[in-house]
């Protein structure tokens, strides 16, 4: 399989579809039951951009959950901003306070929430949040 060269992007996060209305514990969950039942490769579910996978191996929080996929590891979950003034691949969190500055001025950022396991690669989106954007909410 060769190496993923698209640059990263909130669109390299599976699940990640702008302006529909997605549940992302469903999608996840059909996903790994159309795996187990064969219909999906490994290679199509466990395909997380390179820049995905450093984080998760530098950042990711670790968790108690066990890789659906592989079965060998637990997930991570990585936390990405993106909004104004950030770079086009976002900004990730390598410790929940540092959202805190994004939730006090008055732009709007996104974060999302990603699953990740460091060693088959499985990634899925998990939560977006709507973060900051103080001025907006109050008029
Ligand atoms: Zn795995």
């Amino acid at each position: 399989m060769s190496e993923n060269q698209t640059p990263f992007s909130s669109g390299s996060l599976r699940g990640a579809s702008r302006g529909a209305v997605v549940d992302h514990r469903l999608a996840r969950r059909s996903l790994i039951i159309e795996f187990k039942k064969g219909r999906l490769r490994r290679d199509q579910v466990c395909d997380a951009h390179p820049e995905l996978m450093r984080a998760a191996r530098n950042f990711g929080e670790e968790t108690k959950i066990t890789c659906p996929i592989c079965e060998q590891d637990k997930l991570v979950l990585v936390t990405y901003v993106f909004g104004p003034r950030l770079p086009a691949h976002g900004r990730v969190l390598s410790k929940p306070k540092e959202a805190v500055p994004f939730t006090r001025g008055n732009d709007q950022y996104t974060a999302y929430v990603v699953e990740a396991c460091r060693s088959c690669a499985w990634h899925h989106l998990l939560r977006v949040l709507p973060i900051g954007g103080r001025r907006r909410k109050a008029g």
